[in-house]
């Protein structure tokens, strides 16, 4: 997979690169130059959960991997159910919350923390995320006990549910976890401005666990694919997707999932009242205001990392 600096279209790395890195040059994300579609979806779609997401993540990295590694990372990292539930006549509820800290960031955290453990050749890793709630247990799970690995969380004190606080801030060994006073785009900020250091970078060697890391991103499109796979047949070209949205993130994953040839009909990404996206679409202004507080926490992003992604 060859990706590029969405800032600095000078900057070209490869997968495991853009992985080890996480964050480009001017706080630039990566993003691969092309994607290709799969051939032959229906069959894709037939498998089961393990084996197409193994297809779809090999399809992504190329040959840089090779596939039973792949294969192997994806067996271990989603090991827990993805659940497509009816709600009512046609409308579903993909149930991303089966795995061992209660979000969809399992997904991404763990298969980010089987391509760290298979890239790593014994130097040392300081994993740098802030959290808007739920990233940081997902990372800390992932994570906890890694060897070489330390993990460093910021969270917006008092912002998150006292669930998500004890899910990553109870562990300690490798896990180390600091309350800011400010928002999660407060500590977001401070995740990039220390990637800014060359110094910091070097010595810790820093990598961030946010949806910046583009494996996060690419495991995350497997679940859409799974879902599409659970509809009936003759509705799966029909679908609608809805995506919560704070950090863009999940939502590019969808839209990547599109681009491979996913059968889906309409994707819409939905914000909270920290609305920075809905109201540039409207009057082509990027302008962030405060973060607000609200009950959907995980949601509460005023300057969303993944837009610049979604843009390309
Ligand atoms: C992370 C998260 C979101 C936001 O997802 P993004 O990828 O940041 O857009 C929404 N809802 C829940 C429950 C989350 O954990």
């Amino acid at each position: 997979m060859q990706l590029h600096n969405l800032k600095d279209e000078t900057q070209q790395v490869s997968f495991v690169e853009a992985v080890k890195t996480g964050l480009g040059r001017n706080q630039g994300v990566f993003f691969p130059k092309s994607l290709t579609p799969i051939q032959d979806i229906d069959k894709l779609l037939d498998l089961d959960f393990v084996s197409r997401s193994s297809k779809i993540l090999s399809h992504l990295i190329g040959d840089e991997l090779p596939a039973d590694t792949v294969a192997q990372m994806v067996q271990n990292a989603f090991n827990f159910d993805v659940k497509l539930v009816e709600v009512e006549k046609d409308i579903y509820c993909l149930e991303l919350f089966h795995g061992p800290t209660l979000a969809f960031k399992d997904f991404g955290g763990r298969f980010m923390a089987e391509c760290l453990a298979q890239f790593n050749q014994g130097e040392k890793v300081t994993i740098l995320t802030a959290t808007s709630g739920d990233t940081g247990a997902a990372v800390a799970h992932a994570f906890y006990n890694k060897p070489n690995i330390d993990v460093v969380i910021l969270y917006p004190k008092g912002k998150i549910s006292l669930a998500q606080q004890k899910l990553f801030t109870t562990l300690g060994n490798n896990i180390h976890c600091y309350a800011v006073d400010g928002s999660f785009d407060d500590c977001q900020s401070m995740v990039k401005q220390a990637f800014l250091d060359d110094e910091v970078k070097q010595k810790l060697g820093l990598n961030s666990a946010n949806s910046i890391n583009i494996s996060r991103l690419v495991a995350q499109v497997c679940y859409y694919f799974e879902a599409i796979a659970q509809l009936p047949k003759e509705q799966r070209s029909k679908a609608h997707i809805s995506v919560p949205s704070g950090n863009f993130g999940n939502v590019c994953a969808a839209m990547i999932g599109a681009v491979l040839g996913m059968p889906v009909a309409k994707l819409s990404a939905t914000t909270n009242q920290n609305d920075t996206v809905p109201r540039f679409l409207q009057n082509k202004e990027w302008a962030p205001n405060d973060t607000l507080e609200s009950l959907s926490n995980a949601m509460d992003v005023s300057k969303p990392n993944n837009w610049p992604r979604v843009q390309f």
